[in-house]
């Protein structure tokens, strides 16, 4: 960040916000050198943990794959492409909102299963019976019949899922 006075880089934050959708901040900034002060727009990157695989293998996070997945449990549903964009947008979100450098690949999962109990009882069927690779009716049934709700609060998800601690062990 130059200064547009005198060209220094050297300068102080003085005050952060952050727009209303969450990917802008603004920052007032004030040259160590002149004094002078200006403001900075900077795009806010979402850093997304690595996913951690089955088998132990690390890849980076793929919104397409995502994307996907949920495209093919909302088949022939009265779901739009809009709206499952906004789903993965928010599945995105919260995990970026983890700020855990690693995911586990079992909790994307569990978020996108949470997305789609709120988007289409139909999806989120499809998409279980698909992810928990149910072996028989039975055990699916059972485990319809105990979903839960998804969790009040992100705290509860973070706790749940990102505390690196509780995933080593
Ligand atoms: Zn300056």
């Amino acid at each position: 960040m130059r200064c547009p006075s005198c060209s220094s880089m050297e300068n102080k934050v003085i005050d952060s916000r952050i727009n209303q959708t969450g990917d802008i901040t603004r920052r007032r900034r004030e040259c160590l050198a002149c004094q002078g002060r200006f403001t900075t727009y900077e795009r806010v990157e979402a850093i997304m943990p690595m996913i951690i695989k089955k088998d132990g293998r690390r890849e980076p996070f793929n919104r397409d794959k995502i994307f996907i997945g949920i495209q093919k449990s909302c088949q022939k549903r009265p779901i739009t492409t809009a709206q499952i964009e906004k789903t993965v947008t928010r599945i995105e979100r919260r995990m970026a909102a983890f700020s855990v450098k690693e995911l586990p690949s079992r909790a994307v999962g569990e978020l996108v299963m949470q997305a789609l109990h709120q988007l289409d009882t139909v999806a989120y069927i499809r998409f279980a019976s698909v992810y928990r690779e149910f072996k028989d009716v039975e055990e699916f049934v059972a485990d319809l019949k105990e979903t839960p709700q998804p969790p009040e609060s992100d705290d509860e998800m973070m706790f749940e899922f990102a505390n690196p601690e509780k995933e080593e062990k």
